[in-house]
């Protein structure tokens, strides 16, 4: 039963305004909540108002070993990897109710370590957590090879079939913006397909990665199947990705990392690997739109989850005629924004994630300023405790600044002028980025709209809406924002792999 076990794990308290929760802290191997071999921890801290909520044991490589071990022990025995695989599925869908069951707590959770608003957290992080579950527990059943006749003189006596094939022991490296959200995108892809995992959230925000994990026991899941490591990314990271019987590496961070990653991948063991990386992501409003959801999407489109968002608009594109009523509309509606505790439920803008964060967001604004952007709106750390930043609108922005290159992953709107009817322009401005996520375009116009669709470089695009993600629609970059989709039909695909069999009757 649930509640017999939630007794034997050596869990902390946390207390929230409106409820204590019971939360785990430590690695989680073969289905087990253990300490770090060496003993280390890091705090997790609240960014709200930077308490210390606990304590998080930290893995190092001896942990991480102790982990593959599991992992591959658990992928050799078969208890996953042949399971009947609608009997895989069922214990997908029962962990997805056991999310649903425990929603508040999650999101509470979510709320109190990411800074994410308690609202959307419910929604967003914890919400499309459990349709990604129910969305990969639906595939188990219906991964199939094809059969293949031969191109010989005799093809009715020769034939070959194809068999898709779960690839092994997967390691998955997940950052901190949608901590739930990230880990459920890959490991339900990853153990629909029947692989089984070594999970490394980000160090700064992996407690509801622990919870899903406690979940997944009660679920019913064998033991080695799942294992969570919260650790360093130079440390845990890296041997995960240098480990030899990791088989696959699922990564989402920045394309700095990802880099990093695909080198060591082909260098030490020639592992697959799929990225999921940073984003420059363009959003171009011509004056033919309709400007009252142009105004609202577009705040949506930078100030999403305090702009911890990676398909955020990272430079919004005005044409001239508009330009100066859609700053003054922006700005109005800016103001209003409430900026506070994330767990009050009439907040909509919380704290950025993390301290280091914070200080290179304001950096960026400085950089910015210092360059020739016009400030329109913020700018400012809150005075007050926690993470606090003014959502900032920075405006002139001319190609060749820094605040047009480089993601700033923040609460920052970065807005350009494009002069009036000019197309074409405005698409190679906006493609000329070596990022290649997301792209969005405000028109009434259809035709026009197509064609941004067809000539963008960006792995998603948004006609007359922004930020609308679904569990069906594959998702993931062009360029140097990575390769490999998470969601959909194709990141099942990422997590198999093709055997064919060849028959001579
Ligand atoms: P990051 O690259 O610093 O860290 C991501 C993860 O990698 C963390 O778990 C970290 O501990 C780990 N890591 C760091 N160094 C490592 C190493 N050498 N080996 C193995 N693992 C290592 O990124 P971040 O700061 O956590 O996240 C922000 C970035 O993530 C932004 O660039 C954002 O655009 C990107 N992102 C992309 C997507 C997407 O779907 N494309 C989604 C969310 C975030």
């Amino acid at each position: 039963g649930e509640g017999d076990a939630t007794f034997q794990f050596n869990h902390v308290k946390i207390k929230a305004n409106k409820m204590d929760l019971i939360v785990p802290h430590e690695l989680f191997i073969n289905n087990e909540f253990v300490p770090a071999r060496s003993g280390a921890t890091t705090p997790a801290l609240c960014p709200a108002d930077e308490s210390v909520l606990c304590e998080v044991s930290s893995a190092q490589k001896e942990d991480v070993d102790i982990a593959v071990r599991a992992a591959k022990e658990a992928f050799e025995n078969g208890d996953w990897s042949r399971m009947s695989h609608r009997d895989r599925g069922t214990l997908m869908f029962r962990l997805a109710d056991l999310m649903e069951q425990h929603k508040e707590e999650l999101a509470t959770l979510e709320s109190l370590d990411s800074g994410a608003v308690y609202t959307l957290a419910i929604k967003t992080h914890i919400g499309m957590s459990i349709e990604t579950w129910r969305y990969f527990a639906g595939w188990t059943d219906k991964v199939h090879g094809n059969t293949i006749p031969l191109n010989q003189a005799r093809p009715n006596r020769n034939l070959s079939f194809t068999k898709k094939e779960p690839i092994g022991v997967c390691g998955l490296i997940t950052p901190w913006n949608y901590p739930l959200m990230m880990v459920s995108w890959k490991m339900a892809a990853c153990l629909a397909a029947g692989n089984t995992v070594v999970l490394k959230p980000a160090e700064v925000s992996s407690l509801t990665a622990l919870k899903l994990a406690e979940l997944s026991v009660h679920a019913g899941f064998p033991p080695g199947v799942i294992n969570v490591l919260p650790g360093a990314g130079r440390v845990c990271g890296q041997a995960i990705v240098d480990h030899p019987d990791v088989r696959k590496i699922g990564f989402t961070g920045s394309t700095a990392v990802g880099q990093q990653i695909m080198q060591s991948c082909a260098t030490n063991t020639l592992k697959r690997v799929s990225l999921e990386l940073g984003g420059k992501s363009p959003l171009v409003i011509f004056s033919d739109c309709d400007l009252d959801k142009a105004v609202r999407v577009g705040l949506q489109s930078v100030y999403f989850n305090k702009g911890e968002n990676c398909i955020s608009a990272g430079r919004l594109f005005v044409e001239e005629e508009i330009y100066d009523q859609y700053l003054r509309r922006v700005v109005d509606e800016v103001k209003k924004m409430k900026i506070g505790d994330p767990l009050d439920r009439s907040v909509s803008h919380g704290p950025q994630n993390h301290r280091a964060h914070l200080d290179k967001l304001l950096c960026y604004v400085e950089q910015g300023v210092k360059e020739g952007a016009r400030l329109l709106y913020g700018g400012k750390r809150l005075d007050r405790k926690g993470y606090f930043m003014e959502p900032t609108v920075l405006v002139d922005v001319e190609d060749n600044m820094f605040v047009a290159e480089e993601e700033s992953f923040g609460p920052i709107m970065v807005v350009s002028k494009f002069i009036n009817g000019d197309v074409e322009g405005v698409t190679k401005r906006a493609n000329a980025t070596r990022y290649g996520l997301a792209a969005g375009v405000f028109t009434k116009d259809i035709n026009k709209a197509l064609r941004m669709a067809d000539n963008f470089q960006a792995g998603t695009v948004f006609i007359n809406t922004y930020n609308k993600t679904d569990v069906a629609v594959p998702f993931g970059g062009f360029k140097m924002s990575g390769f490999g989709k998470d969601l959909g039909a194709d990141a099942i695909n990422e997590y198999l792999q093709t055997k064919a069999v060849t028959i001579e009757y």
